[in-house]
Protein backbone atom coordinates (compact mmCIF):
# COMPACT_ATOMS: atom_id res chain seq x y z
CA UNK A 1 0.00 0.00 0.00
CA UNK A 2 1.16 3.50 -0.90
CA UNK A 3 1.54 6.17 2.51
CA UNK A 4 -0.54 8.69 2.64
CA UNK A 5 0.23 11.65 0.14
CA UNK A 6 2.31 9.38 -1.90
CA UNK A 7 2.73 9.77 -5.20
CA UNK A 8 1.42 6.41 -7.09
CA UNK A 9 1.53 6.60 -10.85
CA UNK A 10 1.30 3.74 -13.44
CA UNK A 11 2.01 2.78 -16.65
CA UNK A 12 -1.16 0.18 -18.53
CA UNK A 13 0.31 -1.12 -21.56
CA UNK A 14 -2.07 -3.65 -23.52
CA UNK A 15 -0.12 -6.54 -24.74
CA UNK A 16 0.25 -6.11 -28.44
CA UNK A 17 3.24 -8.09 -29.68
CA UNK A 18 6.04 -5.76 -28.91
CA UNK A 19 6.26 -2.02 -27.04
CA UNK A 20 5.29 1.06 -28.74
CA UNK A 21 8.37 4.26 -28.15
CA UNK A 22 5.16 6.13 -27.40
CA UNK A 23 4.14 3.70 -24.67
CA UNK A 24 7.53 3.55 -23.67
CA UNK A 25 7.80 7.70 -23.74
CA UNK A 26 4.27 7.77 -21.34
CA UNK A 27 6.14 5.25 -19.20
CA UNK A 28 8.91 7.55 -18.71
CA UNK A 29 7.23 10.62 -17.87
CA UNK A 30 4.97 8.18 -15.22
CA UNK A 31 8.29 7.16 -14.08
CA UNK A 32 10.29 10.42 -13.66
CA UNK A 33 7.19 11.74 -12.06
CA UNK A 34 7.25 9.65 -9.18
CA UNK A 35 10.45 8.83 -8.64
CA UNK A 36 11.09 12.56 -8.67
CA UNK A 37 8.73 12.91 -6.08
CA UNK A 38 9.81 9.45 -3.39
CA UNK A 39 6.25 7.83 -5.19
CA UNK A 40 5.79 4.57 -6.80
CA UNK A 41 5.34 3.54 -10.26
CA UNK A 42 3.12 0.80 -11.45
CA UNK A 43 2.63 -2.00 -14.08
CA UNK A 44 -0.04 -3.35 -15.09
CA UNK A 45 -0.73 -5.25 -18.48
CA UNK A 46 -4.21 -4.40 -19.53
CA UNK A 47 -4.23 -8.88 -21.29
CA UNK A 48 -8.20 -8.80 -20.97
CA UNK A 49 -8.28 -9.47 -24.88
CA UNK A 50 -7.36 -13.04 -24.83
CA UNK A 51 -6.17 -13.08 -28.50
CA UNK A 52 -3.79 -10.43 -28.29
CA UNK A 53 -2.35 -11.00 -24.74
CA UNK A 54 -0.17 -13.97 -25.39
CA UNK A 55 3.31 -14.70 -22.87
CA UNK A 56 5.09 -13.80 -25.51
CA UNK A 57 3.40 -10.16 -25.77
CA UNK A 58 3.66 -9.46 -22.25
CA UNK A 59 7.08 -10.02 -22.05
CA UNK A 60 7.86 -8.13 -25.10
CA UNK A 61 6.77 -5.16 -22.35
CA UNK A 62 9.23 -6.28 -19.94
CA UNK A 63 11.85 -6.75 -21.55
CA UNK A 64 11.09 -3.17 -23.30
CA UNK A 65 10.67 -1.29 -19.65
CA UNK A 66 13.58 -3.33 -18.31
CA UNK A 67 15.61 -2.61 -21.32
CA UNK A 68 15.17 1.03 -20.87
CA UNK A 69 15.48 0.78 -17.17
CA UNK A 70 11.83 1.72 -16.27
CA UNK A 71 11.54 -0.05 -13.18
CA UNK A 72 8.71 -1.03 -11.33
CA UNK A 73 7.69 -1.48 -7.58
CA UNK A 74 5.90 -4.55 -7.48
CA UNK A 75 4.62 -7.10 -9.30
CA UNK A 76 3.16 -6.53 -12.67
CA UNK A 77 -0.32 -6.91 -12.35
CA UNK A 78 -2.40 -8.60 -15.12
CA UNK A 79 -5.70 -6.66 -15.97
CA UNK A 80 -7.32 -9.86 -16.48
CA UNK A 81 -6.58 -11.96 -13.30
CA UNK A 82 -9.09 -9.11 -11.71
CA UNK A 83 -12.21 -9.72 -14.06
CA UNK A 84 -14.08 -10.88 -10.43
CA UNK A 85 -12.91 -7.70 -8.75
CA UNK A 86 -14.27 -5.73 -11.65
CA UNK A 87 -17.36 -7.51 -11.75
CA UNK A 88 -18.23 -7.00 -8.42
CA UNK A 89 -18.10 -3.31 -8.85
CA UNK A 90 -20.45 -3.27 -11.40
CA UNK A 91 -22.93 -4.96 -8.65
CA UNK A 92 -22.54 -2.88 -6.21
CA UNK A 93 -23.40 -0.25 -8.58
CA UNK A 94 -26.15 -2.26 -9.86
CA UNK A 95 -27.72 -1.97 -5.95
CA UNK A 96 -26.76 1.68 -5.36
CA UNK A 97 -28.45 2.64 -8.57
CA UNK A 98 -25.44 3.98 -10.11
CA UNK A 99 -25.70 1.33 -12.94
CA UNK A 100 -28.50 -0.83 -14.26
CA UNK A 101 -29.56 -3.92 -15.96
CA UNK A 102 -30.37 -3.42 -20.13
CA UNK A 103 -31.62 -6.21 -21.69
CA UNK A 104 -31.91 -4.13 -25.06
CA UNK A 105 -30.97 -6.44 -27.74
CA UNK A 106 -28.75 -5.33 -30.57
CA UNK A 107 -31.35 -5.37 -32.81
CA UNK A 108 -32.81 -3.02 -31.03
CA UNK A 109 -29.94 -0.37 -30.31
CA UNK A 110 -29.48 -0.68 -33.85
CA UNK A 111 -33.36 0.32 -34.74
CA UNK A 112 -33.06 3.18 -32.06
CA UNK A 113 -29.87 4.45 -34.02
CA UNK A 114 -31.87 4.14 -37.35
CA UNK A 115 -34.59 5.57 -36.38
CA UNK A 116 -32.69 8.70 -34.62
CA UNK A 117 -30.79 8.94 -37.56
CA UNK A 118 -33.59 9.42 -39.75
CA UNK A 119 -35.31 12.53 -37.48
CA UNK A 120 -31.93 13.82 -37.22
CA UNK A 121 -31.35 13.14 -33.60
CA UNK A 122 -28.18 12.23 -31.83
CA UNK A 123 -27.71 8.63 -32.36
CA UNK A 124 -26.11 7.96 -28.67
CA UNK A 125 -28.71 4.68 -27.60
CA UNK A 126 -30.80 5.94 -24.60
CA UNK A 127 -31.84 2.82 -23.34
CA UNK A 128 -35.59 2.07 -22.09
CA UNK A 129 -34.55 0.51 -19.11
CA UNK A 130 -32.70 2.85 -17.54
CA UNK A 131 -35.87 3.55 -14.96
CA UNK A 132 -37.78 0.24 -15.72
CA UNK A 133 -39.21 -1.67 -13.11
CA UNK A 134 -37.08 -4.72 -12.15
CA UNK A 135 -40.91 -6.53 -12.06
CA UNK A 136 -40.64 -5.93 -16.05
CA UNK A 137 -37.23 -7.42 -16.14
CA UNK A 138 -37.22 -10.57 -18.40
CA UNK A 139 -35.37 -13.43 -18.24
CA UNK A 140 -33.07 -13.13 -21.01
CA UNK A 141 -28.91 -11.76 -21.38
CA UNK A 142 -29.12 -8.66 -19.85
CA UNK A 143 -25.65 -5.35 -19.68
CA UNK A 144 -24.98 -3.59 -17.15
CA UNK A 145 -24.46 0.09 -17.96
CA UNK A 146 -23.52 2.96 -15.81
CA UNK A 147 -26.51 5.48 -14.86
CA UNK A 148 -24.50 8.70 -16.45
CA UNK A 149 -25.93 12.09 -15.70
CA UNK A 150 -27.56 13.86 -18.64
CA UNK A 151 -27.59 17.02 -17.70
CA UNK A 152 -24.81 19.87 -16.87
CA UNK A 153 -21.22 19.62 -18.05
CA UNK A 154 -18.42 17.32 -16.64
CA UNK A 155 -15.30 18.77 -16.58
CA UNK A 156 -11.74 17.43 -16.02
CA UNK A 157 -9.36 19.19 -14.90
CA UNK A 158 -6.52 17.93 -16.71
CA UNK A 159 -2.38 19.24 -15.64
CA UNK A 160 -1.48 19.98 -19.70
CA UNK A 161 -5.00 20.47 -21.29
CA UNK A 162 -6.35 22.81 -19.02
CA UNK A 163 -9.95 22.21 -17.88
CA UNK A 164 -11.39 20.29 -20.90
CA UNK A 165 -15.33 20.42 -21.02
CA UNK A 166 -17.74 17.59 -21.57
CA UNK A 167 -21.47 17.63 -22.17
CA UNK A 168 -23.35 15.20 -20.27
CA UNK A 169 -25.87 15.34 -23.21
CA UNK A 170 -22.96 13.61 -25.35
CA UNK A 171 -21.59 11.18 -23.18
CA UNK A 172 -24.01 7.77 -23.10
CA UNK A 173 -24.44 5.34 -20.39
CA UNK A 174 -21.84 3.31 -21.35
CA UNK A 175 -21.50 -0.40 -20.86
CA UNK A 176 -19.86 -1.40 -17.57
CA UNK A 177 -20.15 -5.45 -17.79
CA UNK A 178 -20.79 -7.27 -21.15
CA UNK A 179 -23.72 -9.67 -21.53
CA UNK A 180 -21.10 -13.23 -20.66
CA UNK A 181 -20.35 -10.82 -17.60
CA UNK A 182 -17.12 -9.74 -18.84
CA UNK A 183 -16.08 -6.24 -17.59
CA UNK A 184 -15.61 -3.72 -20.12
CA UNK A 185 -12.26 -2.01 -20.64
CA UNK A 186 -13.50 1.43 -19.08
CA UNK A 187 -14.98 -0.54 -16.02
CA UNK A 188 -11.87 -2.11 -15.45
CA UNK A 189 -9.27 0.82 -15.97
CA UNK A 190 -11.06 2.41 -13.34
CA UNK A 191 -11.09 0.19 -10.77
CA UNK A 192 -7.53 -1.10 -10.97
CA UNK A 193 -6.27 2.47 -10.46
CA UNK A 194 -8.29 2.75 -7.19
CA UNK A 195 -7.17 -0.46 -6.14
CA UNK A 196 -3.67 0.01 -7.35
CA UNK A 197 -3.64 3.75 -5.47
CA UNK A 198 -2.84 5.33 -8.15
CA UNK A 199 -2.66 9.11 -7.54
CA UNK A 200 -1.88 10.50 -10.98
CA UNK A 201 -2.98 9.48 -14.10
CA UNK A 202 -0.69 10.39 -17.35
CA UNK A 203 -1.03 9.33 -20.79
CA UNK A 204 -1.47 9.60 -24.07
CA UNK A 205 -4.27 12.67 -24.63
CA UNK A 206 -6.07 9.67 -27.05
CA UNK A 207 -7.34 8.83 -23.86
CA UNK A 208 -8.99 12.39 -23.22
CA UNK A 209 -12.52 11.46 -23.84
CA UNK A 210 -11.69 8.11 -22.05
CA UNK A 211 -11.40 10.58 -19.22
CA UNK A 212 -14.41 11.84 -19.05
CA UNK A 213 -16.23 8.52 -19.15
CA UNK A 214 -14.35 7.07 -16.46
CA UNK A 215 -15.01 9.78 -13.87
CA UNK A 216 -18.81 9.56 -14.28
CA UNK A 217 -17.58 5.69 -12.38
CA UNK A 218 -15.37 7.15 -9.68
CA UNK A 219 -18.14 9.90 -9.14
CA UNK A 220 -21.15 6.95 -9.20
CA UNK A 221 -18.79 4.90 -6.80
CA UNK A 222 -18.10 8.36 -4.63
CA UNK A 223 -13.94 7.79 -5.75
CA UNK A 224 -11.55 10.41 -5.38
CA UNK A 225 -10.78 11.44 -9.15
CA UNK A 226 -6.88 11.32 -9.83
CA UNK A 227 -5.22 13.77 -11.24
CA UNK A 228 -4.90 13.54 -14.91
CA UNK A 229 -2.01 14.67 -17.32
CA UNK A 230 -3.07 13.96 -20.73
CA UNK A 231 -0.10 14.37 -22.87
CA UNK A 232 0.42 14.84 -26.98
CA UNK A 233 1.45 11.90 -29.41
CA UNK A 234 4.33 11.28 -30.95
CA UNK A 235 4.46 12.55 -34.69
CA UNK A 236 7.04 11.37 -37.28
CA UNK A 237 9.56 13.96 -38.64
CA UNK A 238 6.91 15.22 -41.05
CA UNK A 239 4.26 16.00 -38.80
CA UNK A 240 1.74 12.74 -39.22
CA UNK A 241 1.38 10.38 -36.41
CA UNK A 242 4.42 8.38 -35.91
CA UNK A 243 4.58 4.92 -37.87
CA UNK A 244 6.30 1.85 -39.75
CA UNK A 245 6.92 4.63 -42.08
CA UNK A 246 8.96 6.93 -40.24
CA UNK A 247 11.45 3.78 -38.89
CA UNK A 248 11.47 2.03 -35.91
CA UNK A 249 8.09 1.96 -33.93
CA UNK A 250 8.99 -0.77 -31.27
CA UNK A 251 10.97 -0.22 -28.24
CA UNK A 252 12.97 -3.12 -28.78
CA UNK A 253 14.15 -1.78 -32.33
CA UNK A 254 16.06 1.01 -30.72
CA UNK A 255 17.96 -1.29 -28.78
CA UNK A 256 19.14 -2.98 -31.61
CA UNK A 257 19.65 -0.13 -33.69
CA UNK A 258 22.53 0.33 -30.65
CA UNK A 259 21.37 2.97 -28.58
CA UNK A 260 22.36 3.67 -25.01
CA UNK A 261 19.25 3.25 -22.68
CA UNK A 262 20.28 6.77 -21.25
CA UNK A 263 20.32 8.95 -24.37
CA UNK A 264 17.23 6.88 -24.90
CA UNK A 265 15.61 8.03 -22.15
CA UNK A 266 17.15 11.54 -22.40
CA UNK A 267 15.91 11.67 -26.10
CA UNK A 268 12.21 10.37 -25.00
CA UNK A 269 11.99 12.85 -22.00
CA UNK A 270 13.20 15.66 -24.37
CA UNK A 271 10.50 14.55 -26.61
CA UNK A 272 7.02 16.92 -25.40
CA UNK A 273 8.74 18.29 -22.45
CA UNK A 274 11.39 21.14 -21.79
CA UNK A 275 13.59 22.17 -19.23
CA UNK A 276 14.97 25.74 -20.31
CA UNK A 277 16.99 25.10 -23.28
CA UNK A 278 18.51 21.83 -21.68
CA UNK A 279 19.44 19.04 -24.02
CA UNK A 280 21.52 16.91 -22.36
CA UNK A 281 20.66 15.61 -18.89
CA UNK A 282 21.31 12.67 -16.40
CA UNK A 283 18.53 10.54 -14.73
CA UNK A 284 18.87 12.40 -11.54
CA UNK A 285 18.17 16.26 -13.26
CA UNK A 286 15.46 15.02 -15.08
CA UNK A 287 14.00 13.83 -12.17
CA UNK A 288 14.12 16.52 -10.19
CA UNK A 289 13.17 18.58 -12.91
CA UNK A 290 10.45 16.74 -14.60
CA UNK A 291 7.16 18.51 -13.63
CA UNK A 292 3.73 18.77 -15.88
CA UNK A 293 4.17 22.67 -16.58
CA UNK A 294 7.32 21.25 -18.57
CA UNK A 295 5.27 18.85 -21.09
CA UNK A 296 4.20 20.73 -24.17
CA UNK A 297 0.67 21.38 -25.47
CA UNK A 298 1.27 20.11 -29.30
CA UNK A 299 2.50 17.11 -30.86
CA UNK A 300 5.98 16.11 -30.67
CA UNK A 301 7.73 15.23 -33.52
CA UNK A 302 10.38 12.67 -33.45
CA UNK A 303 13.99 13.56 -34.80
CA UNK A 304 16.53 10.97 -35.21
CA UNK A 305 19.54 13.07 -35.45
CA UNK A 306 18.65 14.62 -32.01
CA UNK A 307 17.88 11.24 -30.81
CA UNK A 308 21.91 10.37 -32.26
CA UNK A 309 23.63 13.03 -31.27
CA UNK A 310 22.11 12.73 -27.48
CA UNK A 311 23.02 8.89 -27.79
CA UNK A 312 26.52 9.84 -28.75
CA UNK A 313 26.99 12.22 -25.71
CA UNK A 314 25.34 9.73 -23.06
CA UNK A 315 27.60 7.48 -24.48
CA UNK A 316 31.11 9.17 -24.10
CA UNK A 317 29.49 10.00 -21.00
CA UNK A 318 28.87 6.71 -19.63
CA UNK A 319 30.74 4.80 -16.71
CA UNK A 320 33.29 2.30 -18.86
CA UNK A 321 31.94 -0.82 -16.86
CA UNK A 322 28.22 0.03 -17.21
CA UNK A 323 29.23 0.41 -21.13
CA UNK A 324 30.57 -2.38 -21.37
CA UNK A 325 27.73 -4.25 -20.06
CA UNK A 326 25.51 -2.41 -21.89
CA UNK A 327 27.28 -3.62 -25.23
CA UNK A 328 27.24 -7.04 -23.90
CA UNK A 329 23.85 -6.83 -23.83
CA UNK A 330 23.45 -5.18 -27.39
CA UNK A 331 25.39 -7.60 -28.86
CA UNK A 332 23.56 -10.86 -27.57
CA UNK A 333 20.12 -8.46 -28.71
CA UNK A 334 21.45 -8.53 -31.82
CA UNK A 335 22.41 -12.29 -31.77
CA UNK A 336 25.94 -11.71 -32.20
CA UNK A 337 28.46 -14.30 -31.06
CA UNK A 338 29.71 -14.01 -27.60
CA UNK A 339 32.65 -12.55 -27.14
CA UNK A 340 35.75 -14.30 -25.26
CA UNK A 341 36.64 -12.90 -21.96
CA UNK A 342 40.05 -11.68 -22.94
CA UNK A 343 38.13 -9.76 -25.72
CA UNK A 344 35.77 -8.42 -22.78
CA UNK A 345 38.99 -7.44 -20.94
CA UNK A 346 40.75 -5.74 -23.56
CA UNK A 347 37.09 -3.65 -24.64
CA UNK A 348 37.10 -2.60 -20.91
CA UNK A 349 40.98 -1.66 -20.98
CA UNK A 350 40.38 0.27 -24.57
CA UNK A 351 36.62 1.78 -23.38
CA UNK A 352 38.67 4.84 -22.84
CA UNK A 353 39.48 5.88 -26.41
CA UNK A 354 36.34 3.97 -28.10
CA UNK A 355 33.37 6.02 -26.18
CA UNK A 356 34.34 9.30 -27.65
CA UNK A 357 32.27 10.54 -30.58
CA UNK A 358 30.28 6.91 -31.50
CA UNK A 359 26.35 7.72 -31.41
CA UNK A 360 25.37 4.01 -31.31
CA UNK A 361 27.14 1.02 -29.85
CA UNK A 362 26.91 -0.40 -33.74
CA UNK A 363 29.94 2.26 -34.27
CA UNK A 364 31.64 2.12 -31.00
CA UNK A 365 31.63 -1.85 -32.02
CA UNK A 366 33.23 -0.93 -35.57
CA UNK A 367 36.19 1.29 -33.16
CA UNK A 368 36.67 -1.81 -31.53
CA UNK A 369 37.22 -4.08 -34.44
CA UNK A 370 40.82 -4.28 -33.52
CA UNK A 371 40.34 -5.30 -30.56
CA UNK A 372 37.19 -7.57 -32.01
CA UNK A 373 38.83 -8.86 -35.07
CA UNK A 374 41.44 -11.63 -34.96
CA UNK A 375 44.77 -12.33 -36.49
CA UNK A 376 45.67 -12.16 -39.83
CA UNK A 377 43.48 -8.84 -39.91
CA UNK A 378 42.08 -8.36 -43.52
CA UNK A 379 42.11 -4.61 -44.28
CA UNK A 380 38.86 -3.05 -45.82
CA UNK A 381 39.37 -1.71 -48.67
CA UNK A 382 39.92 1.93 -47.05
CA UNK A 383 42.79 0.75 -45.53
CA UNK A 384 44.45 -1.61 -47.95
CA UNK A 385 45.12 1.63 -49.45
CA UNK A 386 47.66 2.42 -47.07
CA UNK A 387 49.42 -0.82 -47.52
CA UNK A 388 51.10 -0.20 -50.32
CA UNK A 389 54.65 -1.50 -51.06
CA UNK A 390 56.45 2.33 -49.74
CA UNK A 391 54.23 1.80 -46.36
CA UNK A 392 55.51 -1.73 -45.92
CA UNK A 393 58.81 -1.08 -46.33
CA UNK A 394 58.03 1.96 -43.50
CA UNK A 395 56.66 -0.37 -41.78
CA UNK A 396 59.24 -3.33 -41.97
CA UNK A 397 61.70 -0.68 -40.48
CA UNK A 398 59.97 1.05 -38.07
CA UNK A 399 59.52 -3.04 -36.80
CA UNK A 400 62.94 -2.54 -34.74
CA UNK A 401 62.67 0.84 -33.30
CA UNK A 402 58.99 -0.47 -31.35
CA UNK A 403 60.80 -3.94 -30.02
CA UNK A 404 63.36 -1.26 -28.36
CA UNK A 405 60.89 0.91 -27.18
CA UNK A 406 59.08 0.76 -23.81
CA UNK A 407 55.66 0.10 -24.39
CA UNK A 408 53.99 2.99 -22.79
CA UNK A 409 52.30 6.23 -24.33
CA UNK A 410 55.92 8.09 -23.79
CA UNK A 411 57.43 4.83 -25.34
CA UNK A 412 56.11 4.22 -28.27
CA UNK A 413 55.20 8.13 -29.27
CA UNK A 414 59.51 8.69 -29.06
CA UNK A 415 59.73 5.72 -30.61
CA UNK A 416 57.54 6.98 -33.90
CA UNK A 417 58.55 10.43 -33.76
CA UNK A 418 62.16 9.63 -33.39
CA UNK A 419 61.85 7.34 -36.55
CA UNK A 420 59.70 9.99 -38.71
CA UNK A 421 62.54 12.43 -37.73
CA UNK A 422 65.25 10.22 -38.88
CA UNK A 423 63.69 9.38 -42.18
CA UNK A 424 62.02 12.93 -42.66
CA UNK A 425 58.95 11.30 -42.99
CA UNK A 426 55.66 13.04 -41.80
CA UNK A 427 53.30 11.57 -38.76
CA UNK A 428 50.98 10.69 -41.02
CA UNK A 429 52.89 8.73 -43.53
CA UNK A 430 53.40 6.26 -40.54
CA UNK A 431 50.37 6.21 -38.51
CA UNK A 432 48.23 4.99 -41.72
CA UNK A 433 49.62 1.90 -42.01
CA UNK A 434 50.29 1.50 -38.61
CA UNK A 435 46.49 1.54 -38.78
CA UNK A 436 45.67 -0.06 -41.32
CA UNK A 437 48.25 -2.97 -39.94
CA UNK A 438 46.48 -2.83 -36.53
CA UNK A 439 42.99 -2.68 -37.01
CA UNK A 440 42.54 -3.21 -40.91
CA UNK A 441 40.11 0.09 -40.93
CA UNK A 442 40.75 3.74 -41.22
CA UNK A 443 38.57 4.64 -38.37
CA UNK A 444 40.19 3.48 -35.22
CA UNK A 445 41.43 5.17 -32.14
CA UNK A 446 45.17 6.66 -32.01
CA UNK A 447 47.40 4.05 -33.36
CA UNK A 448 49.20 4.68 -29.98
CA UNK A 449 45.95 4.05 -28.05
CA UNK A 450 45.54 0.72 -30.17
CA UNK A 451 49.09 -0.40 -29.50
CA UNK A 452 48.61 0.18 -25.54
CA UNK A 453 45.88 -1.98 -25.49
CA UNK A 454 46.18 -4.79 -27.42
CA UNK A 455 49.82 -4.89 -26.19
CA UNK A 456 53.54 -5.55 -27.21
CA UNK A 457 53.44 -8.79 -28.48
CA UNK A 458 50.01 -8.78 -30.35
CA UNK A 459 51.19 -5.16 -32.26
CA UNK A 460 54.25 -6.28 -33.15
CA UNK A 461 53.04 -9.40 -35.18
CA UNK A 462 49.85 -7.77 -36.98
CA UNK A 463 52.68 -4.94 -37.82
CA UNK A 464 54.79 -7.87 -39.39
CA UNK A 465 51.68 -9.25 -40.85
CA UNK A 466 51.03 -6.41 -43.08
CA UNK A 467 54.41 -5.54 -43.82
CA UNK A 468 54.54 -8.94 -45.06
CA UNK A 469 51.22 -8.81 -47.45
CA UNK A 470 52.34 -9.77 -51.18
CA UNK A 471 48.90 -8.54 -52.37
CA UNK A 472 50.09 -5.26 -53.76
N1 LIG B 1 -4.17 0.19 -22.16
C1 LIG B 1 -4.25 1.53 -22.60
C2 LIG B 1 -3.32 1.73 -23.77
O1 LIG B 1 -2.44 0.91 -23.99
C3 LIG B 1 -3.85 2.55 -21.54
C4 LIG B 1 -4.94 2.88 -20.65
C5 LIG B 1 -4.63 3.98 -19.66
O2 LIG B 1 -3.47 4.42 -19.57
O3 LIG B 1 -5.55 4.36 -18.95
O4 LIG B 1 -3.50 2.68 -24.50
Amino acid sequence: MAETGQVVTRIAPSPTGFMHIGTARTALFNWLYARGRGGKFLLRIEDTDRERSTPEATDAILTGMTWLGLDWDGEAVSQFERVERHAEIARQLLETGGAYKCFSTQEEIAAFRDAARAEGKSTLFRSPWRDADPATFPDAPYVVRIKAPREGETVIDDQVQGKVTFRNAELDDMILLRSDGTPTYMLAVVVDDVDMGVTHVIRGDDHLANAARQSLIYRAMDWELPVYAHIPLILGPDGKKLSKRHGATGVEEYQKMGYPAAGMRNYLTRLGWSHGDDEFFTDAQARDWFDFNGINKSAARFDFKKLENLCGQHIAAAEDGALLAEILAYLEAIGAEKLADSKKDSLAQGMYCLKERAKTFGELLEKAHFIIGDRPFEPDTKSLKSLDAVSRGILSELTPHLQNASWSRNGLEEAVAGFAEANGLKLGKIAQPLRAALAGRTVTPSVFDMMLVIGREESLARIEDAAGRTDQ
